[in-house]
């Protein structure tokens, strides 16, 4: 393409640049819609976050997406917050606008849609259990109490986090899971299984659950996305449990920074094409 003075820049800030395919799926799309406009990645150091945001505003960028660690800071530093981010407390997406900088967190949005679009459900009246609570899962349970998910069941490696994060949960019943062999019972139970954990990105790795966690009937949704099929979505399948990976979520958070920055309806397949081209280099 050719790139001028009027071309618009969006772009993804972290430090290093964790989520790569962010660049290729946001350009594909760009690129479908014929809109003169790139989207690039950036190393900026978190104690410059906020310059580098108010620098870029004023130079005209169309919009930001932040990956971790600047996802907290942008919280801090920006004071027009999106309730999407308020209910989380980090920030994935930042919007320019005539008053300053609006701050938004998309992830939640990613993951209802990819649950709806996976297996035709929504998270409301249903029992959930959220297996690792770091700052994904954290994430996730909170969205699905804010859905009016039936019950939530936590479990974390480190049970003090996941103690945490049962204390931020409000109105909705909560069930700590402590000993994942001796209360597999209670997981297998729920109906949706969302997987937050990083177990199953590297190479060797098992599932984080045991196969008696799983049953006929239920649905699991692995929030990795760097394989297609990873070792927890193998056992739930063979449990006759449905399951997808995370590259749904991953598109459908995407998807949506697109459309708050642009104002327009992504181009969701051309993403996700996008996606399963870089991320399992599909011809
Ligand atoms: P994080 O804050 O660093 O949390 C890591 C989580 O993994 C913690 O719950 C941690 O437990 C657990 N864990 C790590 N090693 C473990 C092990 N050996 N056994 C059991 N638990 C272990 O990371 P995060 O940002 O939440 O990311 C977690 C996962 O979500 C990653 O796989 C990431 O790819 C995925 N994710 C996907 C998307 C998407 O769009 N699809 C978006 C964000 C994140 P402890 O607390 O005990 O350390």
């Amino acid at each position: 393409m050719k790139i001028t003075g009027k071309t618009k820049t969006y772009a993804v800030l972290g430090q290093p640049i964790q989520h790569t395919h962010s660049p290729p799926m946001h350009n594909a799309a760009l690129r479908a819609l014929e809109m003169d406009a790139v989207y690039l990645p950036y190393e900026v150091a978190p104690d410059q976050l906020m310059e580098v945001l108010h620098a870029m505003r004023a130079m005209g960028f169309g919009g930001v997406n932040l990956t971790i660690p600047h996802k907290e800071v942008a919280f801090a530093g920006i004071t027009d917050l999106d309730e999407s981010a308020q209910l989380v407390g980090a920030v994935n997406t930042v919007q320019f606008t005539e008053a300053g900088l609006k701050g938004f967190s998309t992830d939640g949005y990613g993951i209802l849609q990819a649950i709806e679009e996976a297996f035709g459900i929504s998270v409301k009246g249903r029992s959930v259990s959220v297996v690792g609570c770091g700052g994904a899962g954290r994430s996730m349970a909170l969205v699905c109490a804010r859905e009016g998910a039936a019950s939530i069941t936590l479990w974390n490696r480190t049970p003090a986090r996941a103690e945490q994060v049962a204390a931020e949960i409000g109105d909705v019943p909560v069930q700590l899971v402590t000993d994942l062999e001796a209360d597999a019972a209670v997981i297998r139970a729920s109906e949706l299984i969302i997987q937050a954990t990083s177990v199953g990105m590297k190479p060797g790795d098992s599932s984080p659950l045991p196969a008696d966690c799983f049953r006929e009937g239920q649905k699991l949704i692995d929030t990795i996305y760097v394989l297609e099929e990873t070792p927890i979505m193998q056992l739930a399948r063979s449990a006759g449990a449905e399951a997808v990976n995370g590259l749904g979520m991953l598109l459908h958070q995407g998807a949506k920074s697109f459309e708050i920055w642009t104002g327009v309806p992504a181009p969701v397949e051309v993403m996700r094409e996008s996606l399963r081209q870089t991320a399992y280099r599909k011809a």
